[in-house]
């Protein structure tokens, strides 16, 4: 019989209970300790947040409404596949674990570029708005429950781990699910000095610089690949935009009207000028700042 959720072989998690079997579709139950893996429809289910009411669920119901028209949404894929152009040796189908995958935003675009990509996050609710546009395995839990029997290719945060009191503790753990010469690819808001109460609305923790992330690259052992500042162009914009709303406190509908995508035409104007920050990128040009900070990093094989 087939489980009504996917989680290939290749994806074969450890059993949250025992850690001692390993799980999937063909065995969703562990003959050790009888932890039986539950789902949602195709979401394999470990353990969901406990509370809906939190940043995240408005943030993706928001993101949504806009991911198809918002520039930053659309752009911050381009930047993640130039980003992941870095990796060597790469070959269709390798495997790819995506912490925080929310909408599966980043998640589909990875699958198009012939990743093999699992999502992991610990809201339903985001996972369910992924299912349409996603082929690969999801899998609800907290990051730290998700454990694979075979460590995988690359494994990436796009936007999550300033949400998180313990990002280095979460890098880590992404690290060890890496075999020996995968990479960790990151996104993260950029510079403390842009920080705002939309930050506070958003969940943040913190912001950072290509200083502060490559520091925790080097924590964890990782040879940095490549780092950067990403939406040059908007960073004035930004900076303008965070001082006029600093103090204020917003209602839902003011914070949802931050998501959505600004006037079509600046929206356009702004798609077009990250498209030319990335052909700028690709011929070696280095941002000197910019809203968000890229980050691509790979484990050491043995004998480096
Ligand atoms: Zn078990």
């Amino acid at each position: 019989m087939t489980a009504p959720f996917n989680l290939p072989p290749a994806f074969a998690i450890q059993c949250p209970q025992c850690e001692d079997q390993a799980l999937d579709e063909q065995h969703p139950s562990c003959p050790d300790c009888g932890f039986g893996l539950q789902n949602e429809g195709r979401i394999v289910l470990l353990e969901h947040a406990p509370s809906e009411e939190d940043y995240s669920v408005d943030g993706a119901g928001a993101q949504e409404e806009v991911r198809h028209s918002h520039f930053w949404f659309t752009m911050r894929n381009h930047f993640i596949i130039d980003l992941l152009s870095k990796v060597q040796n790469g070959k269709r189908g390798d495997r790819f674990v995506e912490f925080g995958s929310s909408n599966g935003l980043v998640m589909s675009k990875l699958e198009e570029q012939g990743w093999s990509v699992l999502g992991n996050d610990m809201h339903l609710s985001g996972l369910c708005n992924a299912l349409p546009i996603v082929a690969g395995p999801l899998i609800c839990a907290p990051l730290e429950k998700v454990r694979f029997v075979d460590p995988v290719e690359a494994v990436g945060f796009f936007d999550v781990i300033e949400h998180l009191d313990d990002d280095y503790g979460a890098l880590e753990h992404a690290v060890e699910q890496l075999k020996p010469g995968g990479y960790l690819a990151v996104t993260v808001p950029a510079f403390q000095e842009l920080w705002s109460q939309f930050d506070l609305i958003l969940g943040h923790k913190r912001r950072y610089s290509i200083e502060q992330l490559d520091e925790l690259f080097k924590r964890l052992s990782l040879q940095t690949v490549t780092l950067r500042y990403a939406f040059f162009f908007s960073y004035p914009i930004v900076r303008l935009q965070r001082k006029l709303i600093k103090g204020d406190s917003l209602s839902l509908e003011q914070r949802r009207k931050y998501y959505r995508p600004p006037h079509p035409v600046i929206n356009t104007l702004l798609e077009s000028l990250c498209r030319i920050e990335l052909m700028l990128v690709k011929i070696g040009f280095r941002p000197p700042f910019g809203t968000s900070v890229m980050g691509l990093a790979r484990k050491e094989a043995a004998g480096e």
